[in-house]
């Protein structure tokens, strides 16, 4: 099995499930705040939809929930590690600035991590009648 058939590489390319060929997301607009969220309709390769049902993605909501709470241990460990005393506003400032600057990788990651749970990967794409 190579690298390119595991779901670890369609979760963290934001690789279509099916077929770990084409993009979920618009190319180029990770750190673009307005168009992060946009996703495309279907893979350009195999046809398989990105959103099998209206409210699909409510589920992934659980997975970037996960996320912040390893964000937030993180973010306690490495302060508590850089300065004597964490208050808890520094806790907070530092924990929104790495929760919004890491948000549309985050919301990303959960969608790709959660649409891989339901989409099997099939081989390479078969192009669509
Ligand atoms: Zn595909």
């Amino acid at each position: 099995m190579s690298w390119k058939e595991t779901k670890l590489y369609s979760i963290l390319n934001f690789k279509c499930p099916r077929c770990h060929e084409g993009d979920m997301f618009e190319k180029g607009t990770l750190f673009n705040y307005r168009r992060f969220s946009r996703m495309n309709d279907k893979c350009s390769c195999c046809g398989q939809t990105f959103e099998p049902e209206p409210g699909f993605y409510y589920g992934a909501m659980f997975i970037s929930y996960g996320f912040s709470t390893a964000l937030f241990v993180l973010v306690w460990i490495m302060l508590s590690f850089l300065v004597e005393e964490v208050t808890l506003t520094m806790m907070v400032l530092t924990l929104i600035i790495i929760v919004v600057g890491l948000l549309p990788l985050t919301f990303r990651l959960s969608r790709s991590i959660w649409l891989n749970i339901f989409v099997k990967y099939q081989g390479p794409c078969q192009p669509q009648k």
